[in-house]
């Protein structure tokens, strides 16, 4: 009932060339995928190309952050209508590395959230704790505060067209991935709160991510989990054969 979403977020790698060369490869390994929603996250430089060459195939674009303001004195910053133009219909939103390196908060990612819905593009909402806040036994207090922050003031329907992606951020670029128990225990107590804030036909449809060192070899078996509805994946988007053996999990 739930689409999966695979989505690969290239973080800062990939020139331009690099960028068209990787999606050649992954356009042929997975156009015969079905039942999956494909979608890469390729460096701000590289979205309109990348969004040529995939033009017609099975394999969405999305940018790896965006403003909240549409133009305007904003140096270095990019609006959602010019990600939309360039052919983005994704963007994550809130990743741990933008919280943790870029000053990005719970109140920036609810203003990113809000604007990218008014433009049309899907966000992929990233949360996560850090390891001590989950030895502290704080993670669902921490991924609640980030998830109920995020979505403040945003009507049932526009949080219906969210995804959210649950990226414990001891276990990204680190090799270490949440047991499937673990990830399936947040994302359920996600889902739980999602139908309190939104109703239950909002949360059961709600495509939930986990997102930490997910690879060809651990993609399968999270994927078997309940409330597990997809990927994003860093480190393993960046090589098209490791990526489609990603995208073409099996239950
Ligand atoms: C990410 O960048 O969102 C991520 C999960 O990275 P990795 O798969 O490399 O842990």
């Amino acid at each position: 009932m739930r689409i999966p979403v695979i989505a690969g977020n290239w973080k800062m790698f990939n020139t331009v060339g690099e960028s068209l060369a990787l999606v050649r490869d992954l356009k042929a390994q997975v156009a015969d995928a079905q039942g999956v929603q494909i979608v890469v996250a390729p460096v701000f430089t590289a979205i309109h190309a990348v969004a040529a060459e995939l033009k017609g195939s099975n394999i969405a674009v999305s940018s790896q952050d965006v403003y909240w303001e549409e133009t305007g004195a904003f140096t270095g910053e990019v609006g959602p209508a010019m990600l939309k133009d360039a052919g983005c219909a994704y963007a994550i939103i809130g990743h741990s590395e933008r919280r943790q390196f870029f000053g990005e908060t719970d109140d920036t990612v609810n203003k990113k959230v809000k604007a990218a819905l008014k433009a049309g593009l899907i966000p992929i909402m990233c949360v996560g704790e850090l390891l001590e806040e989950r030895e502290a036994g704080k993670t669902m207090q921490v991924v609640e505060k980030q998830v109920k922050g995020g979505i403040t003031g945003i009507s049932s329907d526009d949080i219906a067209k969210i995804i959210i992606a649950y990226e414990p951020v001891w276990a990204i670029g680190t090799g270490k991935t949440a047991t499937p128990a673990q990830a399936q225990e947040v994302h359920k107590a996600i889902r739980a709160l999602i139908a309190a804030l939104a109703g239950t036909q909002v949360a059961v449809g709600l495509r939930i991510l986990y997102g930490g060192s997910v690879k060809a070899d651990n993609v399968d078996v999270l994927m078997r989990e309940e409330d597990i509805d997809g990927a994003l994946v860093g480190g393993a988007s960046l090589k098209a054969d490791s990526f489609a053996r990603i995208v073409k999990f099996s239950k």
